[in-house]
C-alpha cells in the first residue's frame, strides 16, 4: 500500500522539493491533493504528472486558468479549496504553505487527527499553544520538516525527554554574517535571496539574512519539544552539515549530520517511521575541511534578540512577532523599506500591539490583525 499524501504549498521551494522525493519513491507514496496559491502554469503541470484527486488554487482569479486537459482532478479554488485539501483522509499532509496564510489549513489537519509533516513554521510560531493543544485533543501527530527540528527530533528518538538538558538549533548566519551595520544599510532583497548554504524561498531567505528566521525556529522549537525558550541555543555553524544537537543531562551531546538539502527531512517526515533504503546523495566526511560553532551576534541582527524576547513573554507576543515580520519583509522585497528597517517594523509592533495571555484563536487573530496594521504605519513612517 502507497502512503496517501497531500502537499499544500506545492509550488513553493520545499512544494517541489516534496514532490521530487514522491518521484523518486513512486513505489511508496501516491499524492492525493495538491494545493497552491497563483503558480497556475506549474500547478497545472504537477496535477499532469501526478494525478491527484483534488487540487486547490487559492487565488480566485487565477481558477479558470487552471485547466489540465485529459485529467479526472477536481479542482476547488479560494480559502476554502485549500482548506478542503487540508481536511482530506490522507496517511501525511505536509503543508508548506508560507507565513500566516497556513494557520487554518493547519487547524483543519490537526481536527483530522492525521499526521501534519510541518514545514510552514509561522503558524506554529503565532499560535503554537492552540495548535499543540487541539493536537493532543484530537490525537494528530506532527512530524518536523524544518532541518533543524528533524535533527533534533531525530537525536531525541529512544531518549527519555526528561533527561534533555537543552537543545542547539544551528545556523548558517544568512548571506550577511559578519558584514558591517553601514554594509547593511545598503543590501538589497536580491543579494538577501542568495543564501550560502540552502537554496528557498523568498520570505524564508530574507529571514534567514535577519536571523529572523532563527528566532521563529526557536519558538517552534518550544512547541514541538516542549521545551523553554532558555533550554533552546542558537550557534552559528556557517557549514550548514550539522543540523541540531541535543544535550543531555549527564552532558553527552548527540548531533544530526546530513547534506544540505531539504529533500532529506522532507524524505524522513514523509517515510517516517521508516527510512528510506536509497539515500538522495551522502555526506563525504573527509572533505570536510572543518565544522565551526560561534555564538550568534545579537548587536546587528537584533531580530533574534526580539524572537527571544517574545517568546520568554509568551501569550501573543510571538503572534505579534510573527505578523510584523511578514509585513516588514514584504516591504523589503518590494523595496519600500532598506533591510535595517525590518527589526525597527518589528520593535515598534512589539512595543504597540497589547499582548494576551490567552492564546486562542480569536486573540490570535486579533493580535495578527493589529500587529499588521501596525507595522504598515511604521512603514509608511520609514519608507523611501
Ligand atoms: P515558497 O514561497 O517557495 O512557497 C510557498 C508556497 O505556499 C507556494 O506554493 C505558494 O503557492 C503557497 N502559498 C502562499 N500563500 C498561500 C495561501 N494564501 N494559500 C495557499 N497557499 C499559499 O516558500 P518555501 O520556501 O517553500 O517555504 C514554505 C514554508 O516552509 C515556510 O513557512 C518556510 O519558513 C518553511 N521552510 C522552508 C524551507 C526551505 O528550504 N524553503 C526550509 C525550512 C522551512
Ligand atoms: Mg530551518
Amino acid at each position: 500500500m502507497r502512503k496517501r499524501v497531500t502537499i499544500l504549498g506545492s509550488t513553493g521551494s520545499i512544494g517541489r522539493n516534496a514532490l521530487d522525493v514522491v518521484r523518486r519513491h513512486a513505489d511508496q507514496f501516491e499524492v492525493v491533493g495538491l494545493a497552491a496559491f497563483s503558480n497556475v502554469k506549474l500547478l497545472a503541470e504537477q496535477i499532469q504528472e501526478f494525478r491527484p484527486r483534488l487540487a486547490a488554487i487559492g487565488d480566485e482569479r487565477q481558477a479558470r486558468a487552471l485547466q489540465v486537459h485529459g485529467s479526472d482532478t477536481r479542482i476547488v479554488s479560494g480559502p476554502s479549496g485549500i482548506e478542503e485539501i487540508a481536511a482530506m483522509s490522507a496517511d501525511v499532509a505536509l503543508c508548506a504553505i508560507v507565513g500566516a496564510a497556513g494557520l487554518q489549513p493547519i487547524l483543519r489537519i490537526i481536527e483530522s487527527g492525521g499526521r501534519l509533516a510541518l514545514a510552514n513554521k509561522e503558524p506554529m510560531v503565532m499560535a503554537g499553544a492552540l495548535i499543540t493543544e487541539r493536537a493532543k485533543t484530537s490525537g494528530a501527530e506532527i512530524i518536523p520538516v524544518d532541518s533543524e527540528h528533524s535533527a533534533i527530533w531525530q537525536c531525541l528518538h529512544g531518549n527519555d525527554r526528561r533527561n534533555v538538558y537543552r537543545i542547539y538549533l544551528t545556523a548558517s548566519g544568512g548571506p550577511f554574517y559578519g558584514k558591517s551595520r553601514e554594509q547593511l544599510e545598503s543590501v538589497t532583497p536580491e543579494q538577501a535571496a542568495r543564501h550560502p548554504t540552502w537554496d528557498m524561498g523568498k520570505k524564508i531567505s530574507v529571514d534567514s539574512a535577519t536571523l529572523m528566521n532563527k528566532g521563529l525556529e526557536v519558538i517552534e522549537a518550544m512547541w514541538l519539544f516542549d521545551l523553554p525558550p532558555d533550554r533552546i541555543q542558537v550557534i552559528i555553524h556557517p557549514q550548514s552539515v550539522v543540523h541540531g544537537l541535543v544535550e543531555f543531562t549527564d552532558g553527552s551531546i548527540l548531533a544530526h549530520l546530513g547534506p544540505t538539502d531539504m529533500r532529506f527531512p522532507i524524505e524522513y517526515a514523509l517515510s517516517w517511521p521508516e527510512r528510506a533504503s536509497s539515500a538522495l546523495g551522502r555526506l563525504d566526511l573527509t572533505v570536510l575541511k572543518q565544522l565551526t560553532f560561534a555564538p550568534p551576534d545579537f548587536g546587528n541582527f537584533p531580530c533574534l534578540q526580539f524572537a527571544l524576547e517574545a517568546a520568554r513573554r509568551g501569550g501573543t507576543a510571538p503572534t505579534i512577532l510573527n505578523a510584523a515580520n511578514e509585513v516588514a519583509v514584504s516591504a523589503f522585497c518590494h523595496h519600500q523599506i532598506p533591510f535595517l528597517a525590518i527589526s525597527e517594523v518589528v520593535r515598534f509592533a512589539l512595543d504597540t500591539c497589547p499582548v494576551s495571555d490567552q492564546v486562542t484563536l480569536a486573540n490570535v487573530l486579533e493580535s495578527d490583525r493589529l500587529a499588521r496594521e501596525v507595522a504598515q504605519r511604521k512603514i509608511k513612517e520609514l519608507g523611501v
